[in-house]
This record gives structure tokens, C-alpha cells and sequence, in this order.
């Protein structure tokens, strides 16, 4: 196997690699022998010196030397040989609950021994449980460990030493064997043999601390390439949607001019901006790929419009999918209001149409009389066809995942055509989140809000001063003016949760009897819900008691305030969406978290920044910083975000640098962008097939 380079070398052909290990191998996806290099270590321990006893902290991994000056089998909960292990800083427990009596015999007072293992706080002061312990003969030392041991990623069956064994055994083909550098001579750093030398055996003079943050240069250097492989696995999806063409759509009929007209407010700078580049795109004759960021109420619903209108002018269809059946209805409501009037027709797709209405809608889609089509993920179903789709708008697109994008894309794909694409998220994105999240998307951002909305005002209230709160409530209602509160969900589980609402909605019942009150959850039927929702648009109710449904999107001007139970269960980008339902009106808002007796320090924390700041940005930095990527993206795609090394917070600088490099390569490396894809992501679909 001399000349093959190790992204050729399968993992069978190392010794003591037989098939069944193959087997568990590839279940962490690794194959060949460079996977196995490119498998990263977790973290690292220091087993090349020797600790004082005295000096051992709780919840570190040390190695200690000693003398054992007792051992004794003794009686707790459990049944277990305690064995005091002295040096000359202090004495230490080892624990151990399962033991032979061979163990116990060699454990002998006054031998010396070598303990590796995990600090813990136990009922007999500081111990350690079950460490590995090697005899020592002082006459004859035993040398200790020359490199930092890595801990690697594992599965079932494959132990941390024979992992270790066999990255140890392709470090040392690295010599004969050659491990390509994908990256050109100008993006190059450092050696990748060096690097992966390093990161898989540091030596003991290594900066321990440093390794263990991922802030090592060696390993910057693989984390560069990793985001790399990640951007440009997004930008080829990107290339592959913008080899199709889309239909160029001229604005023709003075339509946008007259629905602006008619328009009983003015568009802000901010919504002129990015519609105007919306406009351009439509222009095009390849698909727009445009993600529009707007925080909630700023506005996002007319850019929609508008650019559906360009579509209908240009004598297409246009498609605006809503991730909830409340949301759609609430579109379709402000579509019609709009477009009615220059006699523009709205068709209408969800699960809730059903028999001949259903045939009928689906019949106006098919013909074309139906220019513009609302409705929820209904949209994509087979038997739902348009005469000629060239424009889909996703709504709130991060409940949706990638392959949702890409198979409403398909919906409109006709001969080599495939309509133009625009995305709308209220859920503020970090400027490095988005580079990396969504680098196949173009981005606007709606940075401004209508004039005349004044802030949410904030405060942070304990459970038991609720009855306070309740007060509050009253005081709005009988000013006519509207009130939120909202149970959060309880261990994720929306049984729960809507029982939690249900015994909520019972109880302030019984404490405001003059109030009307509206009760909706996950678990209603989905007409009771809306139905719920219309009454309290409407003004029929005062108070609506609900489960984070009404979370996104629901618009009642009229309501201005809002309680929000335990808001410390619920991530700062949720809890934000969730005040930004309130402050839509002119009056001044409030936003009420009322907090349950187990508030953590950090949970605090979290809470006040949401009382100091309502900029949705801020507080998606705050959530990137505290909870991480899969936070601020939504679960659906914190699998797809998924690093071995890179971490968005830390290595949020390399991007401007990566998203030129990506360029670069994509342009001039096709086949090295190729092969870095492949290092690191694997053949996997990880972001979808075009
Ligand atoms: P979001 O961005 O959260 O989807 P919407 O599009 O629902 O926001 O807009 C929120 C409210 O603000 C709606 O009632 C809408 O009619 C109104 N609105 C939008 N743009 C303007 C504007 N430029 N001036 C005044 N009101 C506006
Ligand atoms: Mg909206």
C-alpha cells in the first residue's frame, strides 16, 4: 500500500482492525485512514506528571503517588473497599464498589502505589472511584507518560485505548504514506502532518488549558478548514440551484405603484431597501436565493407582498407557505385586504380544506386564476399542481429545514426552470451564524421598525407576587385594552403543557369572573384554536391564556400585555418572539416574566437581559453565547451545525476570511473544494441534494 495516499486506505488493512471493528467504526463514520486522522480528539488529560494529594481539586483527573496507609471493606448504601492512599501534602480515599479479593490482598498497608482517575467529593472527603492503579517498586521508578492523552468520540465496543491505539498506528504511516493538503499554497497555514501530529499526540509541555478550549493554533488551523468544508458544501448547493434558470419577472402594470398607493401607511427605509433587492433579483433569469431577517413587526409581510405582486405582473404565480395554520389564515387575511382590490386572486392550500372547496381551490391552482397561493406545508402535496409556480416565500423559515426548502423548490421546477426562492425569519440571526448557517443564501435584513411603536417595557416579577400580576391583568382588561399569558412548556411535553394552560385559564377565571377568557393550546383541534385566536383578534375576549402557540407571528395591536409564566424554561430567542406579540399598537406595552422559586444565577441572568434590551440582534448574540448555535437556529437544524472541532463562537472570526477562501477555491480548486467537502463532511447528504 506504499504509493496510496491515506484517503485511499481503508481501515481494514491496520493491524488488529478485523471486520467487526471496521463495523463500529463506520458507525462513527469512518472508513478510511484518513478518517480516523480527522476523527478529533474531545479533549485532553494530563497523565505526564504527578499531582499532590493536597492539592487535589473536585472534578479534575489527576495522577497521585502515595503510600496506602488503610483499606478497608466497609458498609454504606453500598458495600465498598475505601483504601487511604497518603503522600506527603495529604491523604485521599480510592473507592472501589465492585473488587476481587485479589485486589484486596494486593492493596496492602504500606505499598506504594500510582493512581489515575476522577476527583470527587464523596462521604468520606475527597475520592477517587475505581482509578487505574499500577504498583510501584521505588528501587525501579516507573517513567510516566511523554505526550497529553487525547479523548476521543467513541461507540459502543471501541474503548478510548483502542482508539487511541489505532490513531497512533496512522499517525505513523503519516511518514510513508501521504495525507493530501486540499488546501492551496495561499490559504496554507501549517503543514497538515504537523498539525494532526500534534492534535492527536500534544507533547507534555503543551498547553494543557489551551487545548482543552480549542484555542490551540493547530487547532484553529482545522477548525478553518472544517467551517471551510461547511461553506463550501453550502455554496455548491447554491451553484446547483443557480444552474437552473428562473423566469425573469418585469414589473409590468403599474401594479406595485397602485398597491402602494392604496397602502394605508408608508414602507420604512428599511423595507424599501430590501425590497428593492428583492426586486432586482426577480429580474434574474436564475433562481433568487434570498433570506430576508426581520425582526418581529418590522414589517415583512407587505416585502412579501410586494415581491408577489412583481410575480402576478409578470403574469406568473406566486406560492407564500406559513409554517401554521394560524399564520396562513393571518396572511391570507392581510392578502385579501391588500390585493382584493386590484382584483388579484388568493388561493388557499392547507390541511383544514377539504372536500369541494378543496377540489375547487386546487382546480384555481392548476388554471392559473389563482395568482397567488397561501397556505402551510400543505403546499408541497403531490396532488397540489400550479400552472406556472416562479415564486415560492417561505414564511418564519426556520421552522422549516433545508429539505422543506428544497421540495417546495421542486414543486415549481418545470423543464430546466425552477421558481426564485425567498425566506423570511423573525428569529434575528447572528452576522456569524448566518455566514455560516446560511452562506447559500443571499441576506437582507429589515433593521428598522414602524415609527410610532414604543418599546416593550420589561419587568421581571417572582411567583409569589402573583397575585399583583393579576391585578395588572385586570386593570389593562378594563381599560379595554387586551392581555397575554402564557404557560411554557413543562419538560417537553405539550400534554403537559396544555393541562398546565387549561388549570391556568380555570384558576383566573375563578380570580377575574368579569373578565372573558380564551383558552388555546397545541392539543386543541386546530379550528378550536384558530377559532380561539379570531375571537381575541376580534375583541370578543379580553385575556388569552395560551402554550408558546401564539410564539410566532400572531398580530392583535390591541393587546398590550403580556405575561409569561417560568420564562426561564424557554431559550432568550423564543422568549423574545414570544413580547414581540404585544408593543404592536400605540399604546405602551408590557411584558410581565413571572418566574418560578428555582431561578438559577443563570437563569437570572438570562431574564435580565431581556428587561435591559428588546434589540432581537443582542439578544441572539446573548443566545449564541449562552445556549449555543442550536438555540438560535432551532432544533432542526442543530444536527445539520454539527462541528468536530470548529465552534461558532469561538472561530466566528475566521468567517470573513473562510467566505473568501471559499471563493476562491470553488473557482479555481474545483476538485480540492471537492475533496475538502468529502474530508469532512463525508458522502452523506448533510445540507440536502440538489
Ligand atoms: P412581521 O415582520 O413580524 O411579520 P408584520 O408584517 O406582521 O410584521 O407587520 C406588523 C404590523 O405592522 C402589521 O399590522 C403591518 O400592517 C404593520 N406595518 C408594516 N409595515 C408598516 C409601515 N411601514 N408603517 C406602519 N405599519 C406597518
Ligand atoms: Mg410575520
Amino acid at each position: 500500500m506504499t504509493s496510496q495516499s491515506l484517503n485511499q486506505i481503508s481501515v481494514i488493512k491496520l493491524n488488529g482492525v478485523g471486520a467487526q471493528l471496521a463495523l463500529r467504526l463506520s458507525k462513527l463514520g469512518i472508513e478510511t485512514t484518513q478518517d480516523l486522522l480527522f476523527h478529533l480528539p474531545l479533549r485532553y488529560i494530563d497523565r505526564t506528571r504527578v499531582s499532590a494529594i493536597g492539592g487535589a481539586q473536585p472534578n479534575t483527573e489527576v495522577v497521585i503517588e502515595g503510600t496506602i496507609r488503610g483499606c478497608d471493606v466497609v458498609f454504606g448504601r453500598r458495600r465498598s473497599l475505601l483504601c487511604r492512599l497518603q503522600d506527603n501534602t495529604g491523604i485521599i480515599s480510592l473507592r472501589f464498589f465492585h473488587f476481587s479479593s485479589a485486589l484486596r490482598n494486593n492493596l496492602k498497608v504500606g505499598s506504594h502505589l500510582r493512581c489515575y482517575g476522577e476527583v470527587k467529593i464523596g462521604s468520606s472527603g475527597l475520592e477517587v472511584y475505581h482509578p487505574e492503579c499500577q504498583f510501584l517498586d521505588p528501587a525501579h521508578p516507573l517513567p510516566l507518560q511523554q505526550y497529553l492523552t487525547a479523548v476521543y468520540p467513541t461507540t459502543e465496543g471501541i474503548s478510548q485505548q483502542r482508539m487511541r491505539g489505532i490513531i497512533l498506528q496512522v499517525l505513523s504511516l503519516m511518514n510513508e504514506h501521504q495525507l493530501i493538503e486540499l488546501l492551496p499554497e495561499k490559504l496554507k497555514k501549517s503543514s497538515l502532518t504537523t498539525v494532526l501530529k500534534f492534535i492527536h499526540q500534544p507533547p507534555n509541555t503543551a498547553a494543557i488549558e489551551q487545548l482543552n478550549k480549542g484555542e490551540h493554533p493547530s487547532q484553529q488551523r482545522l477548525a478553518f478548514e472544517e467551517l471551510l468544508a461547511h461553506n463550501l458544501s453550502l455554496l455548491k448547493l447554491r451553484q446547483a440551484v443557480q444552474s437552473h434558470k428562473a423566469p425573469p419577472l418585469c414589473n409590468k402594470d403599474h401594479l406595485r405603484g397602485r398597491f402602494l398607493d392604496a397602502l394605508p401607511f408608508e414602507l420604512t427605509g428599511a423595507q424599501k431597501r430590501v425590497s428593492f433587492e428583492i426586486q432586482k433579483d426577480l429580474y434574474n433569469s436564475y433562481p433568487m436565493l434570498r433570506l430576508v431577517q426581520g425582526d418581529v413587526g418590522s414589517g415583512k409581510t407587505v416585502v412579501a407582498a410586494l415581491a408577489a405582486i412583481q410575480c402576478v405582473a409578470a403574469g406568473k404565480q406566486a406560492a407564500l407557505m406559513a409554517p401554521t395554520e394560524i399564520l396562513a389564515e393571518q396572511h391570507r387575511q392581510s392578502f385579501e385586504a391588500w390585493l382584493n382590490p386590484l382584483g388579484i386572486q388568493i388561493g388557499w392550500i392547507t390541511g383544514k380544506v377539504k372536500g369541494q372547496a378543496r377540489t375547487q381551490q386546487l382546480g384555481a391552482i392548476k388554471d392559473g386564476s389563482a395568482q397567488i397561493v397561501i397556505g402551510t406545508h400543505a403546499l408541497f402535496q403531490e396532488e397540489v399542481s400550479f400552472r406556472d409556480l416562479a415564486l415560492t416565500i417561505i414564511d418564519e423559515q426556520h421552522r422549516f429545514g433545508v429539505h422543506q426548502r428544497l421540495a417546495l423548490k421542486e414543486k415549481g421546477r418545470n423543464d430546466d426552470q425552477i421558481p426564485h426562492q425567498l425566506t423570511m425569519t423573525a428569529t434575528p440571526i447572528p452576522r456569524t451564524l448566518a455566514m455560516s448557517a446560511y452562506a447559500d443564501l443571499d441576506c437582507s435584513v429589515i433593521d428598522q421598525s414602524p415609527p410610532g411603536r414604543s418599546p416593550v417595557n420589561t419587568v421581571v416579577i417572582a411567583d409569589c407576587n402573583r397575585q399583583k400580576v393579576i391585578d395588572r391583568v385586570q386593570k389593562a382588561c378594563t381599560n379595554g385594552r387586551q392581555a397575554y399569558w402564557v404557560c411554557t412548556l413543562i419538560e417537553e411535553s405539550d400534554l403537559l403543557e396544555a393541562q398546565a394552560a387549561e388549570a391556568t385559564a380555570a384558576e383566573l377565571h375563578l380570580l377575574l369572573p368579569q373578565l372573558k377568557i380564551g383558552l388555546a393550546h397545541g392539543k386543541q383541534k386546530t379550528g378550536e384554536k384558530s377559532a380561539t385566536i379570531a375571537q381575541f383578534k376580534a375583541g370578543k375576549t379580553q385575556l388569552l391564556v395560551a402554550t408558546t402557540v401564539v410564539e410566532v407571528g400572531v398580530d392583535v395591536p390591541n393587546a398590550s400585555l403580556m405575561v409569561i409564566e417560568n420564562p426561564e424554561r424557554l431559550g432568550l430567542a423564543q422568549l423574545h418572539q414570544l413580547r414581540g406579540r404585544v408593543g404592536r399598537g400605540k399604546e405602551e406595552s408590557h411584558c410581565v416574566l413571572l418566574y418560578g422559586p428555582s431561578l438559577s444565577q443563570q437563569g437570572a441572568e438570562r431574564l435580565k437581559i431581556m428587561r435591559q434590551t428588546n434589540d432581537g440582534f443582542k439578544i441572539a448574540e446573548m443566545d449564541l453565547k449562552l445556549r449555543g448555535a442550536g438555540e438560535v437556529l432551532g432544533t432542526r437544524q442543530t444536527g445539520e451545525m454539527a462541528f468536530r472541532i470548529a465552534d461558532l463562537q469561538r472561530d466566528g472570526h475566521l468567517l470573513p476570511e473562510i467566505k473568501l477562501s471559499a471563493e476562491l477555491l470553488l473557482d479555481q480548486h474545483p476538485l480540492n473544494a471537492q475533496a475538502i467537502i468529502r474530508r469532512w463532511l463525508g458522502d452523506g447528504e448533510r445540507y440536502g441534494q440538489v
